[in-house]
């Protein structure tokens, strides 16, 4: 997609991608990160653009994985939902809810990618919950080889 400026929640981080990419499948997310490769490019995935740091900035491949949303199943036996991680956590709510289940914690917003916020720490608050990465119990992943680890 043609590039534009991109910020983040506050506005104290502002670039502009050479390219932005809103893949719908895991196979074209291992796609792109072989073109990156063969290209001598780099690429950092954005969520919701709310962390604070630098972390999203690029002057070369950005990706959002908005396309890959929702919850996929959910074992209700084991209380495990397996969902795609551009999920935006209100959304996830929804859908949890509508199974009758919710994530045990949340912090203060709500339009946080379900990536994003655990990869950042993102945590709510009580003394006897983990931060929202602690929920975690298998992740599949693109490596930057393209190869996937489960
Ligand atoms: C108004 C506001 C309120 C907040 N409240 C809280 C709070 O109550 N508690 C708290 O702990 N934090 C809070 N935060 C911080 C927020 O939860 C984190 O900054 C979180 O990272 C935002 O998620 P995001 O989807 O916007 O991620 P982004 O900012 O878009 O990305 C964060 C990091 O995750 C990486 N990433 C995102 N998606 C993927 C993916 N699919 N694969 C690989 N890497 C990925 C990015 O490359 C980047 O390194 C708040 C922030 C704001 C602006």
């Amino acid at each position: 997609m043609k590039s534009m400026l991109w910020k983040n929640w506050s506005g104290s981080v502002k670039f502009k991608p050479n390219q932005v990419f809103y893949p719908s499948s895991i196979e074209e997310v291992v796609n792109l990160v072989k073109k990156a490769n063969s290209e001598n490019k780099k690429i950092r995935v954005v969520g919701s653009c709310h962390s604070f740091t630098p972390l999203i900035s690029t002057n070369d491949y950005l990706l959002s994985l908005d396309n890959l949303n929702g919850v996929i199943s959910i074992n209700k036996e084991e209380q495990i939902a397996e969902v795609w991680a551009g999920t935006k956590l209100e959304q996830l709510g929804n859908e949890l809810y509508e199974s009758g289940f919710s994530q045990e914690n949340l912090g203060d917003i709500n339009v946080q990618s379900i990536a994003g916020a655990f990869l950042t720490g993102t945590h709510g608050t009580g003394i006897d919950h983990g931060i929202l990465s602690t929920q975690i119990e298998e992740m599949t992943v693109v490596l930057p080889s393209g190869d996937l680890l489960d």
